[in-house]
């Protein structure tokens, strides 16, 4: 008769996996930025993103509201190795008067307790970090922050519902501050869920499931950042309180919930909310077998249909009640004595009767919390996408603790109910108080990595107010450089390339080049038509030069340069033919004419002896006559920049500046005659070569350089050369990236203070790395696999570190060139004598073509610094083949002119 009277509360598991499926349904909702309204199930960001990592130390207050009693703790953690901890704690009553009156009174209360606390244990006059444990479901926008949605469990006070209770809490502090000598900061709101989570997860790095099942009954989980849609940002993980509670209060339990449990919910403070709660937690799990039991008599099925004064009183049955009635062990006197005391005088059978109706409504409240624990565990697994998984659930909750059968019945329904996941569950010691201290802790730890990172990374933050004094500093080091007097000493070395005319469609015919001083030595053939066929085709081969020749001796050097040209006539098969040869060399030269260029110094990764004075181009001479088996004419030395202009040029004439963001960065452009001190003569424009990579080699900017730029410069090839191009090249980029991460891993702040074999060796650290991890397609996992390729084993709060790093880094290196170029443009506009200048840069070089954000970066700050230029970014196909070749052809062009 009992049974059939209780059927409608026994759950089958397809039944089960049918909530099970609802929830999962309902928790989408909550994520959803259009759904979270409507949706019963909140989904509550905690903004707590991380788990605790065993470094955090120091001593904490808890305070714990929203159980049955209120508690205060005083954390102690180490940071030992041992990752021990230690709490003490003291418990204080929460009567009606609190529980029910007004919020004011609510939080003296709390305070009158914590300060009552502070006095046993010694702690006033002590300054204490204060976690503060509020159990109900709060709205946050930060961590310090929440805004109680409503009251749950037995709590209804007056004014808190809509506001902070954070401030309410700093506020009731306050009045005590002045009559006592308190210094208590208020650093988290912590759900116990999230507090018995983070304890958990300090023994247990793979807890990430919090789940309460007391008073109250609520779970919580590591939910991934891209799905939640409330919060900004898409990276790492922020822990999810659920308010799981409020799951059916749409009615989406309607069909599994009794005449009992609506009889129940209206008899509450809250009725028609909580509905999940009311069929699991232990608030409600004496009342519902009250009103079974009551109804089971009034029909005559119990207690001879004698219904007692008592059990017709709400309350009277409560959790404890439940679970000695189901102690089996002590067979049924524990039943009978519990029914002898409501006034009942149960027959045997009565009390075999009641304890059977005990285990159901216990048995269905493990059933329902298993199936919506079922949800969430399904839910990780497909976040991680694994077939299987390990984690860990962070368990707390008198109900759960103290009934004999409590847990066994839920875990072994939820590893029926997914058994594609190996649960552990992980009882917590108070976890709702040291939790809290927990989330306190990682809060600072946080707080504090994320200072020192910020603080490591701001000098990389450029003011608008900096780029612009950098522009004008480029500007006064152009004007050094052009000028008589100064030139000799100026760092910006602004030298004239006698190259006077761009290219203007008439230039024909074969022509040889050569690429020297980038990543590749390259030859070249280039076949120019003029006219309507007008055309230019390119054969090229790339030679490697091997490091002991770019750092052996010069005639080394030019001897396998002219080996690598024999290997190309012969395999073109044009060993006889005497070509015209444009020879780009893309080191700091001073010429004298288009085809003499004395070295002025070595730069990127040359290192040649008995070079630097000396003209490339009689080395090159040299080298064919040593070698005395072809013969070449020699036409011009080109600097790639200037290659590339020319390039450009040749489709656009409005094209009189070159850009290379490459291994190197430099700039040339079209400079009047009569500015440049140097040359003879003040009629028309010679392309000026400005080696603006030397910029600063004065300490002009040594104000914005930190001390990552110095190191990377003290292990360069050229210490205290070329301070610019270091900041913003190819070669060095990734350079400041390895020196910065060392030095936050030396402090501790990045993976996990371990400075890997890899990450000291130099170069290790490429800058298409940059390129790749600060790529906006690619997801936080892959970051993690580059770095891991690295032999760089990081977490995913390494790699978010990582990408921040590798953005200040590419961002500064594009503002500082942007700053340069600002100068450039705007010199070119006062040298025409307009309002407004439009013009052409020719850009070329791996960085600007391949990196997600440089050329952006770089667009914007030239557009910022110099708004009255409108300048037009144009890429340079093979800029130092093509161009040397266009150069050698309008040599050849004006010098045949010359002779006519
Ligand atoms: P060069 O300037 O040597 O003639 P490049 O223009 O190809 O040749 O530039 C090579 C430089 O570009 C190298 O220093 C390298 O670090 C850098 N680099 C290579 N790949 C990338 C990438 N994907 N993103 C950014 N920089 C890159
Ligand atoms: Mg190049």
């Amino acid at each position: 008769q009992v049974d059939r009277y209780l059927y409608h509360l026994r759950l089958s598991d397809d039944a089960l996996l049918d909530v099970m499926a609802r929830f999962q349904a309902e928790m989408v909702k909550g994520l959803g930025r259009d759904t979270n309204p409507t949706a019963t199930v909140k989904m509550l960001p905690s903004f707590v993103r991380s788990l605790p990592d065993g470094s955090e130390k120091g001593d904490f207050l808890a305070v714990d509201l929203g159980g049955s009693q209120l508690r205060a703790h005083q954390v102690k953690v180490c940071d030992d190795g041992k990752q021990s901890n230690q709490l003490e704690s003291k418990f204080y009553p929460t009567p009606k008067e609190v529980t029910q009156g007004n919020g004011t009174e609510l939080f003296d209360y709390v305070v009158d307790c914590l300060l009552d606390f502070m006095e046993t244990k010694n702690l006033k006059h002590k300054k204490l970090p204060l976690g503060f444990t509020f159990s109900f479901p709060c709205k946050q926008t930060k961590l310090e922050e929440g805004v109680l949605l409503a009251w749950t469990k037995h709590f209804k006070v007056r004014g808190v519902q809509d506001t902070d209770v954070v401030t309410a809490l700093r506020k009731a502090l306050q009045k005590h501050k002045a009559s006592f000598d308190i210094d208590v900061d208020v650093l988290a709101l912590v759900n116990d869920t999230v507090g018995t989570m983070m304890t958990c997860g300090y023994d247990d790095q793979r807890c990430e499931v919090g789940l309460i099942i007391g008073t109250g009954t609520n779970a919580c989980y590591m939910e991934e950042m891209r799905h939640i849609d409330l919060v900004e940002g898409d990276e790492g993980r922020m822990c999810i309180n659920t308010e799981w509670g409020a799951f059916g209060d749409d009615g989406a339990l309607d069909d599994l919930r009794t005449e009992f449990d609506r009889e129940l919910d209206l008899g509450s403070l809250n009725p028609g909310k909580q509905l999940f709660e009311k069929m699991i937690s232990s608030l409600y799990l004496g009342e519902l077998v009250r009103l079974i039991l009551l109804k089971m008599t009034k029909e005559g099925l119990l207690f001879n249909g004698k219904v007692s004064t008592a059990l017709l009183t709400k309350g009277k049955i409560e959790m404890k009640h439940v679970c000695a009635m189901e102690k089996y062990k002590e067979g049924l006197s524990n039943t009978k004595e519990i029914l002898t005391e409501l006034s009942l005088f149960p027959s045997e059978e009565d009390c075999v009767a009641v304890q059977h109706v005990c285990t159901i409504v216990s048995f269905r409240s493990a059933n329902l919390c298993a199936a919506a624990l079922a949800a969430i565990l399904t839910r990780l697994r497909d976040n991680k996408k694994l077939l299987r998984m390990r984690t860990t659930v962070g368990i707390d909750g008198g109900l759960y603790k103290t009934h004999p059968q409590y847990a066994k019945r839920l875990h072994k329904v939820v590893r029926r109910l997914v058994p594609t996941c190996d649960v552990r569950f992980l009882l917590s010691v108070s976890g709702s108080g040291k939790g809290a201290a927990m989330v306190t802790a990682v809060a600072r730890r946080l707080a504090a990595q994320r200072r020192h990172i910020d603080a490591t990374l701001t000098p990389f933050v450029l003011s608008l107010g900096t780029l612009r004094e950098v522009r004008n500093k480029m500007r006064t080091e152009l004007e050094y450089g052009l000028k008589r007097e100064t030139q000799a000493n100026a760092t910006v070395k602004m030298l004239p390339t006698y190259v006077c005319g761009m290219p203007d469609g008439t230039e024909k015919g074969k022509f040889l080049a050569l690429d020297l001083g980038g990543t590749n030595f390259r030859v070249l053939l280039v076949k120019i038509k003029s006219g309507r066929r007008r055309s230019v085709q390119m054969y090229n081969k790339i030679f490697a030069i091997p490091l002991e020749i770019m750092q052996g001796t010069g005639e080394e050097l030019f001897d396998h340069i002219v080996q690598c040209i024999a290997d190309f006539l012969e395999y073109m098969g044009i060993k006889g033919a005497r070509l015209p040869l444009g020879f780009t060399f893309s080191f700091p030269c001073r010429q004298a004419s288009i085809d003499k260029g004395t070295l002025v110094g070595w730069t990127k990764g040359f290192k040649a002896t008995d070079c630097e004075g000396e003209d490339v181009v009689d080395m090159l001479r040299e080298a064919i006559r040593r070698r005395n088996e072809f013969d070449l004419d020699i036409v011009a030395v080109v600097n790639d920049t200037v290659g590339t202009m020319m390039t450009c040029g040749y489709e656009d004439p409005n094209c009189e500046i070159g850009l290379i963001a490459g291994t190197g960065s430099n700039v040339c452009y079209m400079e009047d005659m009569k500015n440049i001190e140097l040359v003879e003569g003040n009629e028309g424009k010679m392309c000026i070569n400005t080696e603006w990579g030397a910029f600063g080699d004065n300490g002009c900017i040594d104000n914005i350089r930190t001390k990552y730029d110095k190191e990377v410069d003290e292990g360069s090839l050229n210490p205290g050369k070329q301070r610019y191009e270091k900041m913003t090249s190819g070669m060095y980029l990734g350079e400041i990236v390895r020196q910065i991460l060392i030095d936050l891993t030396k402090q501790g702040l990045l993976f996990r203070g371990h400075i890997s074999e890899s990450l000291r060796r130099r170069g290790i650290f490429e800058t298409k790395f940059l390129s790749q991890i600060e790529s906006d397609r690619l997801a936080l996992l892959q970051v993690r696999r580059i770095l891991q390729q690295l032999g760089l084993d990081s977490t995913c709060e390494d790699s978010i570190i990582v990408k921040e790093v590798c953005g200040a880094v590419s961002k500064r290196a594009a503002q500082l060139c942007g700053a340069g170029l600002a100068a450039i443009v705007e010199k070119k506009r006062e040298n025409r004598g307009v309002e407004h200048l439009q013009i052409t840069v020719g850009v070329d070089g791996t960085l600007y073509k391949l990196h997600p954000h440089f050329s952006r970066v770089l667009r914007e700050t030239v557009k910022e610094l110099a708004p009255q230029c409108d300048v037009t970014f144009m890429l340079s196909e093979d800029g130092s083949g093509k161009g040397a070749a266009l150069i050698t052809a309008v040599a050849k062009r004006l010098h045949n002119v010359g002779q006519k």
